[in-house]
């Protein structure tokens, strides 16, 4: 048996848009190999208590963590929270604010649906999400059973993303918010996906520095999205900002094979990882 670690620091279950329940997503992750597992479920921390006792009968350890959704400057940021304490009040209630959002938002989605033809929307994605926060996700998966669409790549790029006939813009919460409530629950604030928002590098700069400023702890350098140069890329960027570095495949289900748990590549050695902070590495003993 292999004694090195490996660690995946962001990732879905069925609690948001992932396809897998927190129990079979935690098993996945130990029989890939993953040590020490972050579930980050967009704004809400639902499955870690199934998570955590899944961990505890694999062996992997569980990181308590989330992926708050922020509006910046007109666009929506991913903030990881990572080793959270899921009872602090702060995080709670400012995640039932973004639930809160994500419901209005579902509806003004269904509505728009409608308008181009879709059909009975929103009954059926109640009964598609149960009790998961609504995603766009959620909608795609429609648009797909309905033949509308061929994957999620078109539902997105025909009707769901920014500019396109179902685009809802919300307005989450701000950064130093977002940061804000992660820090009072104890955890550290990772900027998730630096390369998945289309920013050009001067906007990269402006974001990381509002990042900073608020008080983030940390960059996602390696993600299931990122090739070698956008590594080095980010790499470079997390030492200008003395930012930590985060490690975390993104993934949602089987059906993106390019995203594997734990199939990540190395952290570039120039940069601390995020889990040497005393935070963190308290509770990886
Ligand atoms: P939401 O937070 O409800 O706006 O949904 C965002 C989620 O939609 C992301 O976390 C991804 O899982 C998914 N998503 C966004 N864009 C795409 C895309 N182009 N293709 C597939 N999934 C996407
Ligand atoms: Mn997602
Ligand atoms: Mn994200
Ligand atoms: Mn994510």
């Amino acid at each position: 048996m292999s004694s090195q670690a490996c660690f995946d620091l962001h990732s879905h279950s069925s609690a948001s848009d992932g396809a897998l329940p927190p129990k079979a997503l935690v098993q996945k992750a130990a029989g890939a190999g993953v040590t020490v597992l972050a579930l980050t479920d967009h704004d809400t921390i639902d499955g870690l208590q199934e998570a955590a006792a899944a961990a505890r009968t694999t062996g992997l350890q569980l990181i308590n963590g989330v992926e708050i959704s922020v509006r910046w400057q007109k666009r929506t940021l991913h903030i990881v929270g990572l080793g959270i304490d899921p009872e602090n009040p702060a995080l709670t209630t400012g995640l039932q604010s973004l639930q809160q959002i994500r419901r209005v938002r579902a509806e003004q989605i269904a509505a728009k649906l409608e308008k181009i033809g879709v059909k009975n929307v929103l009954p059926r994605i109640d009964a598609l999400a149960g009790s998961s926060q609504i995603t766009r996700s959620h909608f795609a998966r429609l648009l797909i059973e309905d033949g509308q669409c061929k994957d999620m790549k078109q539902a997105f790029r025909r009707y769901l993303a920014a500019g396109k006939p179902a685009y809802v813009s919300s307005e989450w919460v701000d950064l130093e918010t977002a940061i804000g409530w992660i820090h009072a629950a104890n955890g550290l604030a990772v900027l998730a996906h630096p390369m998945l928002y289309n920013l050009s590098a001067a906007w990269r700069q402006r974001m990381y520095l509002a990042f900073t400023e608020a008080g983030g702890d940390a960059l996602e350098i390696c993600c299931g999205h990122s090739n070698t140069q956008q590594i080095e890329q980010t790499t470079k960027e997390a030492l200008q900002y003395g930012l930590m570095g985060s490690v975390g495949s993104d993934f949602h289900s089987e059906e993106q094979r390019w995203i594997q748990l734990g199939k990540l590549p190395a952290l570039p050695s120039a940069l601390t990882p995020v889990w040497h902070h005393p935070r963190l590495a308290a509770r990886l003993q």
